[in-house]
């Protein structure tokens, strides 16, 4: 191993050494696949199953790993080959990771290198390579403040769905940021456990808003009194997915701008009927919305700028997690390889001020000096630091840790 990899190897170490007693098994410990990425020889150990968390812990104090993973399903033999484990039900989980989110920022932090043929880009990943069409990848990817804020405002989306819309109770819901760029979300109840992978395509399809007519959630042309007909559409407070076009639609008209419009296909005067009489339509909320005040604005006009309002209260959720009924996912209270910060569980009623940047900190003294060969600049817990190029510095544990798991910086040789 290389100095860097003992020295993180210690470092994690260390971490199972002192804080196993706060890794929380999942319900059922007996029944889950385990698996880990071992940190020496980064492959994959999978198939493994534990009876009780004492056992995990020793498990986890032996090996070491980068990264520890638990199956969302239920098994009566976990240890079993995939065939021969026996399902009996899965947890059902989403993920939502910045990678599934086009924010400005990726381009300046984000790159990526076709592993065929070498052509590197920044910013989100392509589906295939624009050179060769081969779809492997090697990505660099950074947990940037914006971007994990615009994670947690999907995953605040979700939530909502989740509750108000499902009607799953807050107390069945658990919320944890990943440790590196996202949010986990589990709902564990009895109801949720035998649905099978269509069943929870519908479900992702409900939250990514797939195939929503507008016309079946309110829009549409009514008879008026004088055998003219008006335009009508859902209210703010309406509930499902009608209320959340509305008050999409409001926070899209609220917000955007003359090009955005083009964007969604809309003819120059149409554009300019909609900026003039803006105020007009903010205000006609309060009572029928915005449906039937604009002369020129016709069903089809609105069916498009609503489509846009769809989009914004959609939940961008990775659809592979939550369909997949064998998935293994991160457990809490360990550590994820790629950052040295911890998974980490959040109070629902806390996540508007959590900060992932400081309550996922593992590593809270001492300091380790490091060679920097190219780092943004970031922020953990109270502090900034960087950008460094080609520098040798001394850092607060975690911060050197990040950029060590991050392939950014080595330790400096102790002489
Ligand atoms: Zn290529
Ligand atoms: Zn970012």
């Amino acid at each position: 191993m290389t100095e860097t990899k003992t020295f993180v190897r210690n470092k994690f170490s260390e971490y199972y050494q002192k804080h196993s007693p706060s890794i929380k098994p999942p319900t059922q410990i007996e029944k889950r696949e385990f698996g880990f990425l071992a940190l020496k020889e980064r492959f994959m150990i999978r198939h493994k199953g534990f009876k009780n968390v004492n056992d995990l812990t020793k498990f986890l104090k032996t090996l070491v790993p980068s990264d520890v993973y638990y199956s969302s399903a239920y098994y009566e033999k976990p240890e079993e080959k995939m065939e021969e484990k026996s399902w009996l039900g899965a947890d059902l989980i989403f993920d939502i990771d910045a990678d599934h989110i086009p924010t400005p920022c990726a381009k300046t932090h984000d790159k990526w290198t076709c592993n065929n043929c070498g052509t590197a880009g920044k910013g989100v990943l392509p589906e295939k390579c624009p050179a060769c069409g081969e779809q492997k990848f090697d990505e660099k990817t950074w947990p940037c403040e914006v971007c994990l804020e615009s994670a947690k405002v999907e995953t605040t989306k979700l939530i909502d769905m989740l509750t108000r819309d499902f009607g799953f109770h807050s107390k069945e819901i658990s919320v944890s940021f990943s440790g590196h760029r996202g949010y986990h979300l589990h709902v564990e109840t009895k109801e949720v456990q035998a649905l099978d992978s269509m069943a929870r395509k519908e479900i992702v399809d409900y939250i990514l808003g797939i195939g929503l007519e507008t016309s079946f959630h309110g829009l549409g042309e009514e008879r008026g009194e004088m055998k003219s007909s008006v335009l009508v559409g859902p209210s703010l407070d309406d509930s499902g997915w009608r209320g959340r076009i509305a008050r999409g639609t409001y926070e899209f008209l609220l917000t955007t701008t003359p090009e955005e419009l083009e964007n969604t296909g809309l003819k120059k005067k149409i554009i300019d009927t909609l900026t003039q009489h803006k105020e007009t339509i903010l205000e006609s909320w309060k009572e029928k919305g915005p449906w039937g005040v604009i002369k020129g604005v016709g069903v089809e006009k609105w069916r498009k700028i609503a489509q846009r309002g769809a989009d914004i209260q959609s939940a961008k959720i990775d659809t592979v997690v939550t369909t997949d009924v064998h998935r293994l996912i991160r457990l809490t209270n360990t550590l994820h390889g790629k950052t040295g910060l911890k998974k980490i569980e959040v109070p629902i009623p806390d996540i508007e001020r959590f900060d992932p940047l400081k309550s996922a900190i593992a590593f809270k003294e001492g300091t380790v000096t490091i060679l920097v060969s190219d780092a943004p600049e970031f922020r953990l817990g109270d502090q900034t630091y960087g950008p460094y190029k080609n520098r040798q510095i001394e850092l607060p544990t975690a911060a050197a840790l990040l950029l060590l798991c991050k392939g950014m910086a080595e330790v400096k040789e102790e002489k």
